[in-house]
């Protein structure tokens, strides 16, 4: 899914998968059975070929044949970008935190595929958490080492691998949207299960986490946010920034005095969705707009995914990524029924038909 081109290099067949993977983790089951129907051929055609006519598989089947041997999507870890800063010890193996800024820690989870990152943004008053992860280790206890600060919660949005850990918290920030209703209710074992199954998880789980129990808890918004709503924290102030695209509910904090922007799954270094179940490609695309007039205001983007930083100077590519799409003639290979459009540092996956084509 999200690695490979923060390297440079090509995407290895395993990688083919493993965005399939990335994929699932917003869809229901009946969309995965239907999503399924592409997913063996392997190797993406150029533009526009018939669908491949692939027997059904199951995701986990899907899981399984991502790779041969070794070639396993965590052989990409450790990911050197992460050398560049301080490992924070703390007691649980499940988690790795780096402190990035003074009082900004990333939160990594690189045990499971999804490699998501989560942040504390300490201010001598309180604590933001951007995000909770997986909800495999226990994010309750980790902020409570890290930080004697009351923390609050709010979340880039509200997809399994980002809210895990809302349940054991009091103060959670979020939108109205009837998106995040729905989330906040939970999502039952069967439809989580297959995201820390075989093929997902190489890391040994804590110790009481049992795979068979694994499901998204339900949690509860107890403060709704705004656009231009600014978060005090004493001494940092973050400024949230509703950015739609990805999914109704994602978004963005803006730190004007440090000069960081935290984008969610908005953008990361990797292959981004812009095809989901929730995804909106117009909306994605004035999001992108918006961030791009940001590239100034900025020094250093902190996504939620694979490694922790990236050069201000990809906001404006990522605008661009937006426009080149529209254009007629601009490349994209069709992989398993969507569109993906590369370019370099990342890449980004729309339906097919695209959706501009309605338009
Ligand atoms: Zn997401």
């Amino acid at each position: 899914m999200t690695r490979g081109f923060s390297a440079g290099q090509p995407w290895p067949m395993n990688e083919r998968a493993m965005w399939f993977h990335r994929v699932t983790t917003a869809l229901g089951v009946a969309a995965l059975v239907i999503f399924s129907l592409g997913c063996q051929t392997g190797v993406p055609t150029e533009a526009a070929p018939e669908p491949a006519a692939a027997p059904v598989t199951s995701d986990n089947e899907q899981v399984q044949g991502r790779g041969e041997g070794k070639d396993q999507w965590w052989d990409a870890l450790p990911r050197a970008a992460w050398s560049a800063f301080e490992r924070v010890e703390q007691g649980q193996d499940w988690f790795e935190v780096y402190e990035i800024r003074p009082g900004v820690l990333a939160i990594y989870e690189p045990g499971q595929f999804e490699e998501v990152i989560s942040y504390l943004i300490v201010g001598t008053e309180r604590a933001l958490l951007f995000d909770t992860g997986l909800g495999i280790g226990d994010m309750r206890r980790l902020t409570a080492e890290l930080t004697d600060r009351e923390v609050i919660v709010i979340n880039s949005h509200t997809h399994y691998d980002h809210v895990g850990g809302n349940h054991a918290f009091e103060t959670i920030y979020g939108t109205d949207l009837d998106y995040t209703s729905e989330h906040e209710l939970g999502r039952p074992h069967e439809e989580v299960a297959e995201f820390v199954g075989e093929g997902w998880i190489w890391k040994q789980t804590p110790e009481g986490f049992s795979a068979d129990d694994y499901l998204s808890r339900p949690f509860t918004v107890s403060h709704v946010v705004e656009d231009g709503q600014v978060l005090a924290l004493g001494g940092v102030e973050l400024e949230v920034l509703l950015t739609p695209g990805h999914a109704p509910d994602s978004l963005c904090l803006l730190d004007r005095e440090r000069r960081l922007l935290f984008t969610g799954d908005t953008f990361y270094p990797a292959t981004l969705y812009a095809h989901l179940p929730g995804s909106t490609f117009s909306d994605y695309e004035r999001t992108a707009g918006r961030l791009a007039e940001l590239a100034d205001a900025v020094d250093v983007v902190l996504p939620a995914h694979n490694e922790p930083t990236m050069p201000a100077s990809d906001l404006i590519a990522l605008r661009d990524a937006f426009d080149a799409m529209r254009e007629e003639g601009t490349s994209f290979v069709l992989t398993d029924g969507s569109r993906e459009y590369d370019f370099g540092r990342f890449s980004i996956l729309v339906s097919d038909p695209p959706p501009w084509s309605a338009e």
